[in-house]
């Protein structure tokens, strides 16, 4: 699907892998030129070299680094001015899950939990804000269903998960109307996450297949899968694009059905 990004620069955190990979290469095959970052070098390479190969190199930027770091996020922000000098969409979608309940969550988990999802979305946002809104650009959060609904098993990714929802609803209005602010909610999308977990189950005789039908199965996901990284990037692909030009504050499920909340 091409989504009409010719002459537009994309900016995708945590690019290297699953979903953000798919926003990178979505976003590539729709036109834009995209910059992104991530902390493994090798994995980083291999991508930017994948990405290379079919977009062209002058289209494709990437840079080492976590987004935790202000000052290498600041620094990243003004290569993409230098190399491409202009940036139209920031995907925020660096970060990582933690599967914890209340009485085995320790205060450096809270902490941990709370910088990671916050500040991920505080420093890229904070470096890229001048070239969005000299755009008229739009941000996108990736971020989970978890959210609005909920799971014991992980208590503080979920209450964190929260408070990006709620910064995502501030910012569409602070920002507005210079830049549009959405985010997407996973529910379950077969991407890094899941294929370590995959690659940890207990009975390693299990297919993907069953271990993913089995996972779907129990959680109660009508469409009966698992999502594809590729269709939680073409959501935000749809949210960043000129055909979200009125859309900003919202959040698009991506979810195979999951959420239970009206
Ligand atoms: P992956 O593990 O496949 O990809 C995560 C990407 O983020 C990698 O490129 C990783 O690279 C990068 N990353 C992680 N931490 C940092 C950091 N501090 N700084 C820079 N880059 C970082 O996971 P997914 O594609 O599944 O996850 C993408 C987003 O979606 C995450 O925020 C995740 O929490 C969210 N999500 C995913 C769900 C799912 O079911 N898959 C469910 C709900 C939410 P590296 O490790 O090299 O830094």
């Amino acid at each position: 699907m091409h989504y009409g990004y010719e002459g537009r620069v994309a900016v995708v955190t945590g690019g290297s892998s699953g979903i953000g990979l798919e926003c990178v290469r979505t976003l590539l095959a729709s036109g834009a030129k995209v910059a992104f970052c991530a902390r493994n070098e090798g994995r980083l390479e291999n991508a930017a070299a994948v990405m290379a190969r079919d977009f062209g190199e002058e289209n494709v930027l990437t840079r080492a680094l976590s987004v935790l770091d202000a000052e290498a996020v600041n620094a990243f922000a003004k290569d993409v001015e230098a190399t491409f000098g202009q940036c139209d969409l920031l995907v925020n979608n660096a970060g990582q899950g933690r599967q914890s309940t209340f009485a085995d969550t320790t205060d450096d988990d809270w902490r941990a939990e709370y910088e990671l999802k916050l500040f991920s979305q505080i420093y890229p946002i904070r470096a890229f804000l001048p070239m969005l809104k000299a755009a008229q650009g739009s941000i996108v959060t990736v971020n989970s269903l978890l959210a609005y609904q909920p799971e014991p098993h992980m208590v503080c990714t979920s209450s964190a998960r929260a408070g990006v929802q709620n910064l995502v609803k501030s910012l569409s209005v602070e920002l507005a109307p210079e830049v549009r602010v959405n985010s997407i909610l996973i529910g379950m999308v077969g991407s890094g996450q899941w294929t370590r977990r995959f690659a940890e189950r207990e009975d390693q005789s299990v297919s993907r297949e069953e271990w993913y039908g089995a996972l779907a199965a129990r959680k109660g996901i009508p469409l009966g899968r698992l999502g594809d990284p590729a269709e939680a990037a073409a959501a935000v692909a749809f949210l960043g694009s000129r055909a979200a030009s009125y859309i900003t504050g919202a959040r698009l499920e991506v979810s195979g059905g999951l959420s239970r909340h009206i």
